[in-house]
């Protein structure tokens, strides 16, 4: 099966993914995640990425694709794959689709998790992101077992710098204009599911496993 996670900054695509991943025994590939390692590793790919992301743009199309072409041939990807915060542009989709086109293979579901922008400003201040693993928390409405403590890992949490008010404003102007198109051109490939994002984390996950189906 094979999932792509729609959604603004904080609407709980890494939230749901991680549940999805293991529910369903797939992995999830966060673009994001795999920045932030890359930054920590000082890699050349982290350099170039952190400048944007710090700005709150996107990564440019390229160095996002060719990451992404390459991460889905691993063998973990063989029964199938969460992409968590890509695409994230109209040029990246129809890179993808080429590519999985010219594999003879295609996307099952594309999961739109709504919310509005009024919720997000309040989610990215609480949010707590563990640099170890990925995990996501909130300090209030999934707050982790111990303050402060990532419960998979044991990480230490931290909050974003991107997670600040200044940049969570602009990430969101920038999901308007470069994101949101995706919503309609997946509605046309006619794979467009949408998930009402404001409910409870388990709500949300409810409606999807609905949609993806026990
Ligand atoms: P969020 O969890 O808020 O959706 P992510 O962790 O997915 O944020 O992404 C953090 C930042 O990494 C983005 O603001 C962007 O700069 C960069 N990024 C992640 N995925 C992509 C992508 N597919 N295209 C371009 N930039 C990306
Ligand atoms: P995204 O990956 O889309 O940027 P996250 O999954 O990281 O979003 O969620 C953003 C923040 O909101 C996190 O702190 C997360 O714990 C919290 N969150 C996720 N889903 C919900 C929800 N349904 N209700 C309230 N808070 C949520
Ligand atoms: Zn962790």
């Amino acid at each position: 099966m094979k999932i792509i996670m729609l959604g603004a900054p904080g609407a709980g695509k890494g939230t749901q993914a991680q549940q999805i991943s293991a529910k369903y025994d797939i992995p999830q590939i966060s673009t994001g995640d795999i920045f932030r390692a890359n930054i920590k590793n000082n890699t050349e790919l982290g350099a170039k990425a952190k400048v944007y992301m710090d700005a709150g743009d996107l990564v440019p199309d390229d160095l996002v694709i060719d990451l992404v072409a390459d991460r889905i041939t691993w063998d973990d990807c063989k029964d199938g794959y969460i992409l968590d915060g890509f695409p994230r542009s109209i040029p990246q989709a129809e890179a993808l689709d080429e590519i999985l086109r010219s594999r003879e293979d295609k996307v099952d579901y594309v999961l739109d998790i709504d919310v509005p922008d009024e919720n997000i400003i309040h989610r990215m201040g609480g949010r707590r992101a563990c640099p170890n693993c990925g995990a996501t928390y909130h300090i209030e409405f999934n707050p982790p077992k111990v303050e402060g403590v990532c419960d998979n890992c044991g990480g230490e949490l931290i909050l974003r710098d991107d997670d600040k008010p200044e940049t969570v404003k602009e990430r969101l102007t920038v999901y308007h204009d470069q994101t949101q198109p995706l919503i309609d051109y997946y509605e046309k490939e006619d794979i467009l599911e949408s998930v009402d994002g404001t409910k409870e984390i388990d709500d949300v996950f409810n409606q999807i496993v609905e949609i993806l189906g026990e």
